[in-house]
C-alpha cells in the first residue's frame, strides 16, 4: 500500500460521514477548515480541558492502539465528568513516528467507539511526525453555575468514591515484580489501567447534589488533597470503607501489603470520581448509586481541621501516608 500523506491520513482516518458533524451536534463547521465552529447550548458554560498522553511515561509505545484510543479519550471524559459537564466536541493532536494504517485504523476505532458512546464529535485536531504523543482538546456544556468545583467541600458533608481504586497501578506493579498477581486478577487489572470507563452520567446526575468533585487520576490522596487545598478544610477516611477489588484484598493480606496500599491509596489511573455532598443527601447518593448500576462508596467525612487523616481498623492514623504521584518529584 502506498505511504499516506498528511491529510489521506486525517481523511481516511479521522474525519467521518458529515453527518456526524451536522448542527444537530452544535457542529457548525466540523474538520476540513482552518477552524471547526461550534455552536454551544444558549443558558451553558463551556468546560475546556486538555490531557497529553506521552509514550513511555502514560502508555507502553507496543500498546493494542485500539485500548490507547480508548484511553486517550477516556481521560478526558474523565476530566469532563468531574466537572459535572456533558462532553460535547474533542480536538486530536497527534505526533505520530509514521503513518501506520493499521495502527491508525485501530486508534481509530478505540477512539470513536467512546466518542461515539457519549454523543461527542471529534471537529479538529492536528497532526505531525513525531514520537508517539496524543493530545486531546475536549469541550463540554454545563448549565451556568452548576458546575462542580474542587473548592465547594464544607465540614460535616460525606466524602464519596465511584466504582473501586488500585486495580490500574496494580497492573503495573504486577508488570513490574513488585506484586504477584494470579492470571485472572491480572487480566481484570490490565483491563482497568487499559480500558478505564469515565464516569461521565454520574458526573451530569452530580449537579447540584454534590458540594465538590475530583476526577481520581493521580491516586486518592493527592487528588482528595486537592479537594481540601480548594475547600479549605480536612478530611478524615476510614482504610476499610475505601473500595476496593477482591485482587487488592488479598495483596493487602499477604507480604505485598505495603505495595498494595500505595496502590489503593496513591495508585494512579483510576478515572474514578472522589466527590463530596451534605451528609443530608446520603439517601439520595446512595439511590443514585442503584439508578446508575455504579457502587458508590461512603468513604469518611470533610472535617475542618486541615490535614488528611486514614485510620486503620484499630482507628490509628496511618503515618506516613504514601505520596501521589508527581511527574515532577525528585
Ligand atoms: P492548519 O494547517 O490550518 O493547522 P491542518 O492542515 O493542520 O490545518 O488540518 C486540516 C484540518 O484537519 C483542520 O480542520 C484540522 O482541525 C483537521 N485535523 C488535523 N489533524 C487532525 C486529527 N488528528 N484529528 C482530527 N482532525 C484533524
Ligand atoms: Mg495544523
Amino acid at each position: 500500500m502506498a505511504a499516506l500523506n498528511e491529510f489521506e491520513l486525517i481523511d481516511r482516518f479521522f474525519r467521518r460521514a458529515e453527518k456526524r458533524t451536522t448542527s444537530a451536534h452544535g457542529v457548525a463547521l466540523g474538520i476540513g477548515d482552518d477552524a471547526a465552529l461550534l455552536s454551544p447550548t444558549p443558558g451553558c458554560q463551556l468546560a475546556a480541558s486538555v490531557d497529553m498522553l506521552v509514550a513511555g511515561r502514560h502508555f507502553f509505545a507496543d500498546v493494542d492502539p485500539e485500548a490507547l484510543g480508548h484511553k486517550t479519550l477516556a481521560v478526558n471524559l474523565s476530566d469532563m465528568a468531574a466537572m459535572g459537564a456533558t462532553p460535547r466536541w474533542a480536538l486530536l493532536a497527534g505526533a505520530l513516528p509514521d503513518a501506520d494504517p493499521r495502527w491508525l485504523e485501530g486508534f481509530a476505532r478505540g477512539f470513536f467507539a467512546l466518542a461515539d458512546a457519549h454523543g461527542v464529535d471529534l471537529v479538529g485536531g492536528d497532526t505531525t511526525r513525531g514520537p508517539l504523543n496524543l493530545c486531546v482538546t475536549i469541550l463540554g456544556e454545563v448549565p451556568a453555575g452548576e458546575a462542580l468545583l474542587r473548592g465547594g467541600a464544607r465540614a460535616g458533608d460525606s466524602i464519596w468514591i465511584s466504582g473501586t481504586l488500585g486495580d490500574a497501578s496494580l497492573a503495573l506493579a504486577h508488570r513490574e515484580g513488585r506484586l504477584v498477581l494470579s492470571s485472572d486478577e491480572a487480566a481484570a487489572c490490565e483491563k482497568a489501567l487499559l480500558r478505564p470507563e469515565p464516569r461521565v452520567a454520574l458526573g451530569i446526575r452530580m449537579r447540584g447534589l454534590a458540594s465538590a468533585a475530583i476526577d481520581v487520576s493521580d491516586g486518592l490522596i493527592g487528588d482528595l488533597g486537592h479537594i481540601l487545598a480548594a475547600s479549605k478544610f480536612g478530611a478524615v477516611l476510614d482504610l476499610a470503607l475505601i473500595p476496593r477489588s477482591a485482587a487488592l484484598d488479598r495483596q493487602l493480606a499477604g507480604p505485598s501489603h505495603d505495595a498494595a496500599l500505595d496502590c489503593l491509596l496513591a495508585g494512579g489511573d483510576d478515572y474514578e470520581l472522589c466527590f463530596t455532598a451534605a451528609p443530608s443527601r446520603d439517601p439520595r447518593v446512595a439511590a443514585l448509586a442503584v439508578e446508575l448500576g455504579l457502587a458508590l462508596h461512603r468513604v469518611g467525612s470533610i472535617v475542618a481541621e486541615p490535614g488528611l487523616t486514614v485510620r486503620d481498623a484499630s482507628g490509628r492514623a496511618l503515618a506516613p501516608l504514601p505520596r501521589a504521584y508527581d511527574h515532577f518529584a525528585t
